[in-house]
């Protein structure tokens, strides 16, 4: 067969009821391993998060093992094809939740989450003049790519949103509100939060922006940049038309750039954006201070 040598990316989340979690996480693992399939897979009391890549046949095995698990027969697996492994090892660990937010009530997204809308519909909402679009994830995911117009949350990790909310969106809870992440989990627990204290239009994009990047009829078209995914690619590309721009900049230069690096200083391994320029010129540094700390020792 010629699909042999072809390998997949596979991106999932659902939030369920998992009976004895931690006991399914080993379970699960030993199964990965004994498939061959490597990624890193959360899995907690509310449900599973994944992301995995593997040849056609394992993901294709994975997929449908999956279906076969009450638990999981509806689940969406995002799709991507790839040429090689997207990750070096296997990882499934049991987790207290799949999503950590700072928040003092709980959160169910199978009872309270905004309105999903489909590509097409976000897309649609997205060109409405009375809409507000929030992007769901962290500042460094942000710079790299997002859709037009997005408000940047200035967030290193994705628990401090609630205090963030607080303290920058008290003014918009009456207007509509679209809010996007990658692949949708954090959007389920986000737009929870969102209904909570008290904002009364939330909407999240069903998928995500790699769903979105996926659709026939919308090709991405309102995504500037690059999508920011949490294997070995780092970005992937998302607008298919003729629109797509560079929204990233060079850390050194400031000139459009869309690929991350990590300080070749072991002890920073700060990850920054360069431009291939910079990228040489620097070595591969952050810094003068990283270069110079590592060229004396
Ligand atoms: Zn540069
Ligand atoms: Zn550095």
């Amino acid at each position: 067969m010629s699909d042999t040598n072809n390998y997949r990316i596979l991106l999932y989340y659902k939030f369920v009821a998992i009976p004895e979690a931690e006991q399914f996480a080993t379970e699960h693992l030993a199964y990965c391993k004994e498939l061959g399939v490597k990624g890193r897979i959360l899995i907690a009391d509310e449900g599973i998060n994944g992301t995995l890549s593997g040849t056609f046949q394992q993901t294709e095995q994975y997929m449908n093992d999956m279906k076969a698990n009450p638990l999981f027969s509806d689940m969406v697996f995002k799709i991507d094809d790839a040429e090689n492994h997207a990750f070096k090892k296997i990882f499934v660990r049991y987790k207290k939740e799949l999503v950590t937010l700072r928040y003092d009530k709980p959160l169910d997204p199978n009872t309270l989450t905004g309105t999903h809308l489909s590509p097409k519909e976000f897309h649609d909402y997205l060109q409405r003049e009375d809409v507000i679009v929030l992007d769901g994830r962290s500042d460094y995911e942000y710079d790299l790519g997002h859709f037009r117009n997005a408000i940047r949350p200035d967030l290193k990790t994705f628990k401090e949103f609630p205090e963030w909310l607080r303290e920058n969106m008290a003014d918009l809870k009456d207007k509509p509100i679209l809010t996007y992440c990658t692949g949708g989990i954090r959007c389920e627990k986000l737009t929870g939060v969102m209904l909570s204290e008290g904002f009364k239009d939330v909407y999240q994009l069903d998928g995500g922006i790699v769903t979105y990047g996926k659709d026939e009829e919308v090709q991405g078209r309102l995504f500037d940049g690059k999508c920011y995914v949490f294997d070995e690619r780092i970005s992937v590309p998302i607008n298919r038309t003729d629109e797509a721009v560079v929204v990233g900049k060079c850390h050194h230069c400031g000139s459009p750039a869309d690929t991350y690096i990590n300080c070749a200083d072991d002890t920073c391994h700060r990850q920054h954006i360069v431009c291939p320029d910079c990228e040489e010129s620097h070595h591969g540094f952050c810094s003068e201070e990283c270069e110079d700390h590592v060229t004396s020792v």
